[in-house]
């Protein structure tokens, strides 16, 4: 750091010596004394952030800035990198990747106040905060009659999916998050708070389409926004559930079915609950602006297949991702694992289904899944791929494993079992090289596969926005 800039810090924040070393009670005393001060007035510091979706070598602050506007952030950054103290963003804290580290004394950024919508008077454009998470993004949407691009899960950070790709219900005519955003704020290492765009600092703005969390925090985004009729924001959705022995027989149709725009598929191998907690095979179809005659129409070759249960119906915008609120539940330990794949092979299903069951019936491990998404491309593909760093565009599906239990005892079968699942979905996954969306990937993947081509030119603008890798917690580019 330069002399001059290191006395103006000095200055500016009273900071008497570095404090990555220091105790982690003594960093949270420094920072109330030196850092808050400084802050806005709803601004705070706390020992413990907003729950994780998953504890599973979830990231161990030893102090918590709870910002309460953006330029809190751009203080609170500039602040950290001078004490050369570690630190993180957190948004929905969903984020189950291995690959965060903050040490003794890092500082985890709650993004949570940074929570606003605001739409455009054209109703084509909302500017939404760096916080905000999908089930406020979506009851404003609908509040203003429009519908934006967000991610299937209401417990999620609108932009922590975005930043990473964005897949989501209505991809196949939005198409993903990333290609819904007009410009970012973005709080760079430096604390300098700066716009990426098309027009401004467009390297910047096509790494964090993909590869976000390694340039800065996002403290607001401008995103598309498309007014809608209440009409307009309904879907027919539900589930399917079919006994074990329709597996290969669900798996083919998936991969055969021709998803138009608006259609959406999930396959699921979840529990069916107490008392048994019988593992389950699910199928979830939606169909934006269906009605039970139309969905029962394009998912014809599903319904032939013969459900034991159906329950689809028509289901307004604000309860899309009702669905999946159990999927959200905090806590619990879940690495998780997660393929790209060209095609669905049913007898690798099979597989997969027999590692599963096996797993799903230790006692704690019954809420353990499996999820397969599939949506419609075209839309996507018609964005040249060089516009985002994103570089999964092309991939037709993306498998999860979920184990999911509380005791750490578990670990051990958890990851061999996560591991075992993931093995069997690359040997025939119909890739020419490994690829995983960052979103979902767990952690011990090389960069490369998550990156893929955009690897090279990611470092390239990474050395120019984050020469120090103060952004390092995210699959580090440094
Ligand atoms: C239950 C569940 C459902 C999911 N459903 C979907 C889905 O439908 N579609 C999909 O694409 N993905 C989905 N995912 C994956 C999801 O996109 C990632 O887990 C994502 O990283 C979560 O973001 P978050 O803000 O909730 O988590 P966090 O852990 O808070 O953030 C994850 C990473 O993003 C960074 N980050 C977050 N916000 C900002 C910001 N404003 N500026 C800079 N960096 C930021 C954080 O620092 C961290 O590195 C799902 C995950 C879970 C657990």
């Amino acid at each position: 750091m330069r002399p001059q800039l290191l006395s103006s810090l000095v200055f500016a924040f009273g900071i008497s010596s570095i404090l990555a070393d220091s105790h982690p009670k003594d960093v949270a005393a420094r920072l109330s004394k030196e850092l808050i001060p400084q802050l806005s007035k709803g601004a705070s510091i706390s020992s413990e952030g907003p729950p994780r979706w998953s504890t599973f070598k979830a990231p161990k602050p030893a102090v918590v800035v709870n910002v309460a506007c953006e330029n809190d952030v751009s203080i609170t950054v500039k602040y950290l990198g001078f004490a050369d103290i570690p630190f993180l963003a957190q948004n929905g804290g969903n984020g189950w990747a291995t690959t965060f580290d903050l040490g003794k004394n890092g500082v985890l950024i709650n993004l949570a106040q940074l929570n606003k919508f605001v739409v455009s008077a054209d109703k084509k454009q909302a500017t939404i905060g760096g916080g905000i998470h999908i089930n406020d993004t979506i009851a404003a949407a609908d509040a203003a009659g429009v519908i934006v691009q967000t991610g299937n899960c209401n417990c999620l950070g609108t932009l922590g999916a975005y930043l990473g790709g964005g897949y989501g219900n209505t991809l196949g005519f939005l198409s993903f998050g990333i290609d819904n955003i007009v410009s970012l704020k973005v709080v760079l290492a430096s604390g300098k708070m700066v716009t990426a765009s098309a027009s401004s600092n467009p390297d910047l703005f096509w790494a964090m389409k993909g590869a976000g969390p390694n340039f800065g925090i996002v403290t607001s985004a401008v995103i598309k926004a498309f007014p809608t009729t209440p009409a307009e924001r309904s879907a027919w959705a539900g589930a399917l559930i079919y006994s074990a022995d329709k597996l290969e027989r669900v798996v083919q149709a998936v991969e055969e079915l021709v998803l138009k725009p608006h259609m959406v598929i999930y396959i699921y191998f979840v529990s069916q609950g107490p008392p048994t907690n019988a593992p389950m095979l699910m199928v979830t179809p939606f169909l934006y602006k269906g009605n039970a005659e139309a969905g029962k129409a394009a998912f014809a070759s599903l319904y032939q297949i013969g459900p034991d249960v159906d329950t689809t119906t028509i289901v307004p915008y604000t309860s899309w991702n009702t669905g999946g609120d159990g999927f959200c539940t905090r806590g619990g330990r879940k690495p998780s694992y997660s393929v790209g794949m060209m095609k669905l092979v049913p007898s690798t299903w099979r597989k997969v289904w027999n590692l599963y069951t096996e797993f799903q019936k230790k006692p704690g491990a019954e809420n353990s899944a499996i999820l397969m998404e599939s949506y419609s491309l075209g839309t996507a593909k018609s964005i040249p791929g060089s516009s985002a760093s994103f570089p999964n565009r092309a991939v037709n599906y993306n498998s999860i494993v979920i184990a999911w239990y509380n005791d750490s005892a578990l670990d051990k079968a958890a990851q061999a079992f996560g591991i075992a699942v993931r093995n069997a979905w690359r040997a025939d996954d119909g890739l020419s090289k490994n690829n995983t969306y960052i979103n979902f990937a767990h952690g011990d993947e090389p960069i490369e596969d998550v990156y893929g081509d955009s690897l090279q030119r990611l470092k390239k603008v990474k050395r120019r926005y984050d020469p120090d890798g103060k952004f390092d917690q995210w699959f580090d580019l440094s």
